[in-house]
């Protein structure tokens, strides 16, 4: 069976297929608005076959579950030399479905997914239990020890704003862990993950244990409430979120959640201001502004805020929006013409709820989702673009006087996923970083993400954690043993 360029297939037990009933959907550039692939629409019986090879390979006497753990951890370790070695091909892939530029998929989306195997690998050879002494018996009596076992088949569903690296962040710890997995990336971006599904073959992971499945929500749905999942994995919506807290309800999957964020960032006045603006802009437009972590709220002391604001309406104005495959462009498209409308409609509300637009708000050029960064002043917490997630290039901006006035706004934000602070007086820094409801906070910096850090989300931004060693206890049981010795 042919897996073309232009009509990929998608990989289960091993195997190239399609979708049992032959049914595909179209991937599209956002920079040209063309059909860039035709990918398998996966339905009930798709899912149902996926998650069938995942449990194969997970039975006792699998070549997975006989595998050692320093075998298990080459592969990983392999897949990582691996994506590396296809850089160039794997990042050009990722701007054309996606928008983003070719080189920051370059620099950071592929070498930071190759960068998670590489460390995850190390991991699987480091999956220990501990010898526990017993108060409730005479010492020596019980030997007692915990033995951690991998989860079982894992459903692990992501968005597409970094459709590789998001893959990457849950495959990775789910195989250091032994676990095997269904995994279904982004209706929007599905052809990177595809791609990454013949890396793994081609490293040596066993057939059945990565399967890799395309469809819309409701291939996820289905993948979700299929009764031999033992855990789902999901990066997206909080609204999605929620509904899949309530389908894993049935047999109570274990389920942990990288959900959305809206992430305040505060500059203080005695802030390195050319730093503090350079890399407010970043937060926010980086990635199109399509990041769960964007520093898309932003506190300025109102003594700089005039400033701050002049700097930051350059530096968005300095902005190349292009296609991601011009080397020059610093802003690619918006992901698709749907997300472009809803991005497109905050801005209205933000005008017409009394908002002043200092810069951007339109469209760029007539072909393709690009849109001009852009920044809101004069806006109110109550008012929509403060309020939600928009999750394209748009900042707002608020004055402040105080770090309790921050708080006592932020006590409101359902988020909180990151926060970030600029300041030079370091008791300030730690005392903002420690006022702040945040799974991660950035201090005189943004952006900066790392395979050994934990990151997720506190309040409504999700349920445990990625990356560190934090995330292998998504993917692992404890077992205590406890065994009377006889005296
Ligand atoms: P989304 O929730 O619409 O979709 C994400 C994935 O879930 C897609 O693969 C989609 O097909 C699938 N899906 C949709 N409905 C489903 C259902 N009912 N059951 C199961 N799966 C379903 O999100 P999106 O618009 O693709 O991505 C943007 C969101 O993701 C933003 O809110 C962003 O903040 C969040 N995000 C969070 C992180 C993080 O690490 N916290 C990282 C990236 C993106």
């Amino acid at each position: 069976m042919t897996n073309s360029p232009e009509e990929r297939r998608m990989l289960i037990g091993g195997q190239w297929v399609e979708a049992a009933d032959g049914a595909t959907f179209e991937t599209v550039d956002p920079a040209t608005e063309k059909v860039l692939a035709t990918v398998p629409w996966a339905r009930g019986a798709d899912v149902d076959r996926a998650v069938r090879a995942a449990r194969e390979a997970f039975e006792p006497g699998s070549a997975w579950r006989k595998m050692p753990p320093s075998a298990r951890g080459r592969i990983i370790h392999k897949i990582g030399d691996l994506i590396l070695e296809h850089r160039d091909e794997l990042a050009l892939l990722e701007s054309k479905d996606n928008g983003k530029p070719v080189s920051f998929a370059g620099f950071a989306d592929v070498p930071m997914a190759a960068d998670t195997f590489h460390y995850m690998s190390g991991w699987a050879t480091k999956i220990e239990g501990n010898t526990i002494p017993m108060s409730s018996a005479s010492p020596g009596r019980f030997l007692s020890f915990t033995q951690r076992e991998p989860l079982g088949v894992v459903a692990q569903i992501v968005p597409w704003n970094y459709p590789l690296l998001m893959a990457a962040w849950k495959l990775a710890p789910a195989l250091a862990a032994g676990c095997t997995i269904v995994l279904k990336p982004a209706e929007q971006t599905p052809l990177t993950a595809l791609r990454l599904g013949e890396l793994i073959q081609e490293a040596g992971v066993p057939d059945g244990v990565v399967n890799i499945i395309t469809g819309d929500g409701s291939t996820g749905a289905a993948l979700v409430a299929h009764p031999d999942v033992n855990k789902v994995a999901f990066t997206g919506s909080t609204e999605v979120g929620k509904e899949i807290i309530r389908a894993s309800a049935d047999n109570v999957k274990k389920v942990t959640l990288e959900l959305g964020g809206k992430s305040p960032n505060v500059v203080y006045a005695d802030a390195d201001l050319e730093k503090a603006i350079a890399k407010s802009a970043e937060a926010i437009f980086f990635n199109q502004g399509e990041t769960c972590f964007a520093g898309s709220r932003l506190y300025v002391e109102r003594s700089v805020h005039d400033e701050v604001v002049a700097g930051l309406k350059a530096a968005a104005e300095q902005i190349t929006v292009g296609a991601g495959t011009e080397p020059t462009t610093v802003m690619g498209p918006l992901v698709s013409a749907e997300h472009f409308d809803r991005v497109m409609e905050y801005v209205e509300s933000g005008v017409a709820e009394g908002a002043t637009l200092c810069t951007g708000g339109r469209r760029v050029g007539d072909k393709g989702y690009f849109m001009a960064p852009t920044i809101f002043t004069d806006t109110k917490p109550h008012m929509r673009i403060v309020a939600e997630e928009i999750f394209g290039p748009v900042l707002v901006v608020l004055p402040f006087d105080s770090l309790d006035e921050i708080v006592a706004i932020e006590k409101d934000n359902p988020y909180g996923l990151a926060a970030g602070v600029f300041t030079r007086d370091i008791d300030k820094a730690f005392h903002t970083a420690s006022a702040m409801q945040a799974g991660t906070v950035f201090v005189n910096t943004w952006n900066t993400v790392d395979a050994a850090l934990p990151f997720g989300g506190y309040k409504q931004s999700g349920w445990g954690r990625e990356l560190g060693h934090a995330v292998l206890e998504n993917y692992l049981e404890t077992k205590s043993i406890i065994a009377e010795l006889g005296r």
